[in-house]
């Protein structure tokens, strides 16, 4: 007897699968990785099989039979890598095995399937018929004078000729042609933002990279199978990539090539795709469904040999990975924020190794992880030996009010570049026109109702935004408290900046890219390819400009808030403004013309700000690691956060301290548990925090998925909601 041991797809925390099912013969097929709909308990629901085996401790007069299998199913392997994400990250397996299923799959079934196409062939009756005079209607004659050329699908003779449906049923049935059903490929549209053509010759230190590569995909002894490539912006990390991609499909190995998210990163997927045709496939959420599928099915089949993609790529279906590349590893967008709250650069990690591939990450700014835990490839100097741009930093602490939020000098700069007809990145980490509403009578504060935050103005939109939840509401034009008129807004934001340098260095022109004005699909590539083809121009936005893509006319880049990060209460702050103004000051300065960067700050001596101005990220990371160290934060240690979110406060309040209870006899020794404290209020929820410090990581993340599922059972907590983020960032 077969059975099959499915897991299904339902959200229950408390629920232990999997179950046993029986197989019947006609089902004798199916392996770990299928799909099926199986009876449970009153309902039917989806699950996969993770497992066969011969027998069941149940009698087989008691276990049920699935009653259907699905159309595709996922690679046995990427069933353990979904398997073992759900115990890594404390989450349950089915969203875990979510994670490695086809596009469209659900609790409900597949909503996409392959689309099929009907396609025509012309039949030797049919050529008899076209020269012997045969009788046809003019729409059949003008369908066989098509099909002369050759085999074409219905919607191209519906184009062509006008045909329809009727047409070829009718023309089928007295025989003078065949058709059948294929299966066609929805195209995805990658619009080409600036992919240079061609192969430039390697460097000596890419050359030297890309050996070190093809020697670990070799399987040279003492060839190391993890490799950062550390190379500073413009150094021609991208070209090594490629190279060694190149190399992995010369090995009959296939590639994954991950980087940051891909509304991003349109420059990256179009130089991968140019370079690799058709095969590589790219995948992404933001792809329509019936694409995203063909791109999976075009994995899983093995007809394409190469993904790109952001971090839901790692679960890409290839058999027989030979190298996985992370580019820009440092990015933020690797961690998964809802459950499961994985990390794709270490599943990516465990991926390799389970497959015997090569891991690449490569950076400007290393995560002081992998600087200190993977060997390092480096290229010191942007090709073409261009300079990296001298930085400037300008201390806002005793800014000059009549210049405004912009130093005197930054506005010097921005004009220098408006005389010289070049192009300038202006960064500002905040969307929106001003990020505080008062009133100059009262003092009333315009606050989200939902949240414990400001309201920010968004001029543009005539409205006051939260950014924590949908709230929003008009701008009002007088205090509701008192009916003053003279309302401030405060701070700064995109839009406000955007107006500003509109107004200051007219004619020339200035694009704004951040969340609100890349929401429409495509938007991001538009706003940066109008970029790029302007003949000059400022380019204003949030984090977004200063991302990966590559415009040789910017000759400044700016960034008007460079300590905003670091006010975060966060052990990642320095890490992430290093990060941030490397690489903003990597987008200047790539052409023939040279560049520069201003960096605007209230903490000019803080480290990050210094080190990223002298451009020097191991003397960075030489401190940070040491710090790291001494306070024992990751990679010393490993952290687990647990967040509790409820309407009700004292149920809220219950629950942490039941849970902190519940936690500590149970948790290894030299694991800290800090909290229960409490966090803003979000959507209408108020919020506590625990926060686990732990050497062994394993232990503490089993106790807490105990504790966890237990109180998930527990009536009195029913309204409390349970977030466990392992690693958070
Ligand atoms: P990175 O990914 O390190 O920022 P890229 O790979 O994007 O750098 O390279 C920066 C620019 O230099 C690109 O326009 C790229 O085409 C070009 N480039 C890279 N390697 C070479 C080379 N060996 N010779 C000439 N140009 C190169
Ligand atoms: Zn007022
Ligand atoms: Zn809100």
């Amino acid at each position: 007897m077969s059975i099959a041991k499915v897991e299904p797809l339902t959200t229950a925390r408390a629920l232990r699968g999997p179950f046993d099912y029986r197989l019947p013969a006609e089902m004798a097929d199916l392996g770990v990785g299928s799909i099926v709909r199986v009876p449970f308990g009153h309902r039917r629901v989806l699950g996969v099989v993770v497992d066969l085996a011969d027998s069941s401790e149940l009698a087989p007069e008691r276990l049920a039979e699935p009653i259907e299998a699905l159309e595709a199913g996922a690679p046995p392997e990427m069933v353990r890598l979904g398997l073992w994400i759900a115990a890594e990250y404390c989450s349950t397996p089915s969203r875990g095995l979510q994670l490695v299923l086809p596009p469209g799959t659900g609790a409900a079934g597949q909503r996409v399937r392959s689309r099929q196409e009907l396609r025509a062939e012309i039949a030797t009756a049919g050529e008899a018929a076209l020269s012997g005079g045969e009788r046809l209607g003019v729409r059949q004659r003008a369908v066989l004078e098509a099909l002369r050329a050759g085999e074409m699908s219905a919607p191209e003779l519906a184009a062509a000729v006008g045909s329809d449906r009727a047409v070829l049923r009718r023309l089928e049935q007295r025989g003078l042609i065949a058709t059948r059903s294929s299966r066609v490929r929805r195209a995805s549209h990658h619009p080409a933002v600036g992919a240079p053509a061609g192969r430039p010759r390697l460097l000596a230190e890419q050359e030297a990279a890309v050996q070190s590569i093809v020697a670990a995909l070799d399987g040279e002894a003492g060839a190391p199978r993890e490799l950062l490539l550390h190379g500073v912006t413009g150094s021609g990390k991208t070209e090594v990539y490629l190279a060694a991609v190149e190399a992995a499909l010369a090995h009959g190995r296939s590639a994954i090539v991950l980087v940051p998210e891909i509304g991003l990163t349109p420059q990256a997927v179009a130089r991968f795709r140019e370079r690799l045709g058709d095969r590589c496939a790219v995948l992404h959420s933001a792809l329509p469904d019936g694409e995203r599928y063909d791109e999976w099915r075009r994995l899983r089949s093995g007809e394409a040999r190469v993904c790109v993609g952001p971090r839901s790529a790692v679960f890409a279906p290839l058999a027989d990975v030979g190298l996985v590349v992370i580019d820009e590893e440092h990015d933020a967008s690797y961690k998964q924020e809802g459950d499961p709250c994985y990390d794709a650069r270490t599943v990516a990690r465990r991926r390799a190794a389970e497959s015997g591939a090569v891991l690449v990450a490569g950076t400007a700014t290393p995560r002081p992880e992998s600087w200190l835990e993977l060997p390092r490839l480096s290229l010191p100097a942007r090709v073409d030996g261009r300079p990296l741009p001298p930085v400037r930093v300008l201390d806002m602490r005793d800014g000059d009010p009549r210049s405004g939020p912009l130093h005197a000098e930054t506005w010097a700069a921005l004009e220098g570049v408006r005389a010289a007809g070049a192009k300038a990145i202006v960064m500002i980490n905040r969307r929106g026109f001003a990020p505080w509403l008062t009133c100059r009578s009262c003092g009333h504060h315009w606050g989200c109702p939902n949240c414990d935050v400001s309201l920010i103005v968004h001029r543009d939109a005539n409205r006051l935004v939260c950014h924590h939840c949908a709230h929003s509401e008009r701008l009002p034009r007088a205090c509701g408290e008192c009916e003053s008129t003279t309302l401030s807004r405060a701070g700064l934001g995109t839009e406000q900046v955007e107006a500003l340098l509109a107004e200051r260095l007219a004619p020339m022109p200035v694009f704004r890219l951040d969340a609100d004005t890349t929401a429409a699909r495509g938007a991001h590539a538009r706003i940066l390819a109008a970029f790029g083809e302007a003949e000059s121009g400022v380019l204003v936005g949030t984090q977004m400009v200063a991302k990966g893509h590559d415009f040789p006319e910017v000759t400044l880049s700016a960034i008007l808030d460079a300590d905003a990060t670091l006010r975060f209460p966060d052990f990642r702050a320095a890490e992430r403004t290093f990060a941030m103004v490397a690489q903003l000051a990597g987008r200047s300065g790539r052409g023939e013309a040279g560049g520069e960067v201003v960096v605007q700050t209230l903490a000019p001596v803080a480290s990050s700000i210094v080190h990223a101005a002298a451009h020097d990220a191991a003397a960075f990371l030489a401190e940070e690691v040491e710090r790291r160290r001494a306070l024992r934060y990751p990679p010393f240690s490993h952290l687990t956060r647990i967040v509790l979110r409820a309407e009700s406060e004292s149920r809220l309040e219950r629950a942490a301290v039941t849970l902190a209870d519940a936690l500590v006899p149970t948790l290894p020794e030299e694991t800290d548990l800090l909290g229960p404290a409490p966090m803003f209020r979000v959507r209408g929820r108020h919020r506590r925090r625990l926060l686990l410090k732990a050497e062994d990581r394993q232990a503490t993340v089993a106790a807490v998925r105990d504790a966890v599922e237990r109180l998930s059972r527990d009536r009195l907590l029913r309204e409390v909601a349970i977030a466990v983020d392992v690693d958070p960032q």
